[in-house]
């Protein structure tokens, strides 16, 4: 497995659509080793949260997403999933603005986040690396990370959706916030 080079804010392929994986293709050699490198340079990388397939150059609807609970998010459940041709079918509720990054917005401490208004309840429907079709509900964080990487295979940026421009921070800026949150929870 190889670790992919990522693609940065004002590389046109992010602003590009993503084409549909054809359901036949799911199983080849080509869209397997895909999903196999983009998880190992999540991991490998501890690159946060979700990838893409635009961000490492690949103009193709595939989304991988491996949740691990870190020092400032400790309580969260690890999680694994792996989107392909993912559509958003229903938003449930109102949205509410959590902050956000996104890998391709600059090497790890030298980006930056903002707060994005995203739906605490989605219904989503996509086919897995096996070529399974899901229609399913996800919620809280596992929700917000999914409209962040589904915005990537239509060329939406999380800065897009940005309303409070207020909202902007630097990565060790965030940290410390998150840091004195976590804090106040002891
Ligand atoms: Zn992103």
């Amino acid at each position: 497995m190889k670790v992919l080079t990522r693609t940065q804010f004002g590389n046109p392929i992010l602003r590009k659509v993503a084409e549909p994986v054809p359901v036949a293709e799911i199983s080849s050699k080509e869209i397997q080793e895909l999903i196999a490198n983009m998880r190992h340079t999540l991991l490998e990388k501890k690159l946060g949260i979700g990838l893409a397939a635009p961000q490492v150059g690949v103009s193709k609807a595939v989304v991988v997403i491996a949740i691990r609970p870190l020092a400032h998010r400790h309580k969260v459940e690890p999680f694994d999933l792996t989107l392909i041709n993912p559509e958003i079918t229903e938003c449930i509720g109102r949205r509410t603005a959590m902050y956000e990054g996104c890998i391709s917005g600059g090497p790890g401490k030298a980006s930056f986040l903002a707060k994005v208004p995203r739906y605490k309840k989605i219904k989503v429907r996509y086919y897995d690396e096996t070529g399974k079709q899901h229609h399913q509900i996800y919620e809280g964080f596992r929700a917000q990370i999914i409209q962040h990487e589904v915005d990537h295979l239509s060329g939406i940026l999380f800065v897009d959706r940005v309303k409070d421009t207020t909202s902007y921070l630097t990565y060790a800026e965030y940290m410390k916030r998150a840091r004195k949150m976590l804090a106040k929870q002891k």
